[in-house]
């Protein structure tokens, strides 16, 4: 019996009614592009996470490259973004233009700190995208006042965070707008590429509404206003995403189970565990473990059929492709990235999964068997 890293089908296969309803109403409907599926989509997903607005887009990506171009961010500002943090979010202050300006993480949650912002910050500076990676808010209060004291916008990258709150709000409704990725193994995840912007601004929800279809008009489609693009959500994967949200909240609460058993099992074991800040509550998108035996651990884990992720083993200021961007050496990301490790994590576990993973590393290091065949067979029922 293995366990995969992730896996869709037995989630999937419950709601297979409900998503052919969608088809054949879709189908029948002969609106594949903008239509009522994407509108209900929208409203639904500002009202989860407490925003005034939801702008459905094609990709996470396109959600980050649309809301800097929103913001007007442009050739001559810098970002200040975290190095540790998918390529996706430095991608998206290059395509507008600007600069990134990388900045070090925290070494007990690997999240931004206002502290790191404040140091980057120079009279160029125009942003900070804050990622709340893995599904834990970084401290946004306190990144906020170093922030607006200079006078930046903020952006939450929380292609990660659906559904994570910090002290109580949730993640996308804490800054000037967020930014959503539906990617399939996102907690919510669509049937292809998708993605979203929430804010309480109208006016930038308005020209992302614009900039994602050609920069048109919303009263004369024959007139662009910007020079935007094809960014557009379409109507299948809106309906797909009005389907599963339903059910993030209960997958949610799974995954924090699982995340609470593997605290408290490997807790015993040689591996570093991440914190969860006071204030932060985590959707658990991905369960991080840290071992200076890391590549070791995850081959030993993959002959034992247990599948893992490395997020990111390259930080994204060493990627060749950003070979010309002068940045120092950011220690904590450099030796994070050849310690991190993320084990199986998804509504698709049970407890007693966590338990068999928990079990594997405990062999693995040969610690001998921390977790009793009484516990085994209590998480198995
Ligand atoms: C997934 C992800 C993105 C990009 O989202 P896509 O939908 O794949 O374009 C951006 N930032 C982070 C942190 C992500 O995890």
């Amino acid at each position: 019996m293995n366990i995969p890293f992730l896996e869709f089908s037995a989630i999937h296969a419950g709601l297979a009614p409900e998503f052919d309803e969608a088809w054949r109403q879709i189908s029948s409907s002969g609106r594949f592009i903008d239509g009522d599926f994407v509108r209900r989509f929208e409203l639904e997903w500002a009202e989860y996470c407490g925003t005034d607005f939801a702008v459905g887009v094609a990709s996470g990506t396109a959600a980050l490259q649309l809301g800097l171009a929103a913001l007007g961010i442009c050739a001559g500002d810098e970002v200040i973004v975290p190095a540790n943090t998918f390529f996706a979010t430095i991608e998206a202050v290059l395509s507008v233009g600007a600069t990134p300006v990388f900045i070090d993480v925290d070494p007990s949650t690997l999240l931004m700190t206002a502290a790191g912002v404040e140091g980057a910050i120079t009279k160029r500076t125009a942003a900070v995208i804050v990622v709340h990676l893995y599904g834990q808010p970084a401290n946004i209060d306190e990144i906020e006042k170093v922030s607006r004291a200079a006078g930046l916008a903020i952006i939450e990258d929380a292609a990660q965070a659906q559904g994570a709150t910090w002290r109580g709000r949730k993640a996308g409704s804490l800054s000037d707008l967020g930014c959503f990725s539906f990617y399939p193994g996102k907690n919510l995840g669509a049937f292809g590429d998708a993605g979203a912007v929430t804010t309480d601004d109208s006016q930038i929800a308005e020209r992302i509404r614009s900039l994602r279809n050609h920069g048109r008009s919303q009263h004369d489609p024959g007139r662009h206003d910007y020079v935007g693009g094809n960014h557009r959500l379409d109507e299948l994967q809106a309906a797909v995403l009005s389907v599963k949200l339903r059910y993030l909240d209960a997958w949610n609460a799974r995954r924090q189970r699982i995340a609470n058993s593997y605290r408290s099992l490997l807790s015993e074991l040689p591996v570093d565990l991440l914190e969860v800040a006071p204030g932060a509550c985590s959707n658990n998108h991905l369960y991080v473990i840290q071992s200076d035996h890391r590549d070791y651990l995850r081959d030993q884990l993959h002959v034992r059929g247990i599948g893992t992720g490395i997020h990111y083993p390259i930080p994204c200021h060493r990627q060749p492709a950003l070979s010309a961007t002068k940045t120092p050496p950011l220690p904590v990301v450099e030796r994070a990235a050849r310690r991190i490790l993320s084990l199986p994590m998804g509504p698709h576990l049970s407890k007693s999964d966590s338990i068999r993973v928990a079990k594997a590393i405990s062999n693995i290091f040969n610690v001998g068997q921390r977790v009793t065949r009484d516990e085994y067979a209590a998480g198995s029922q």
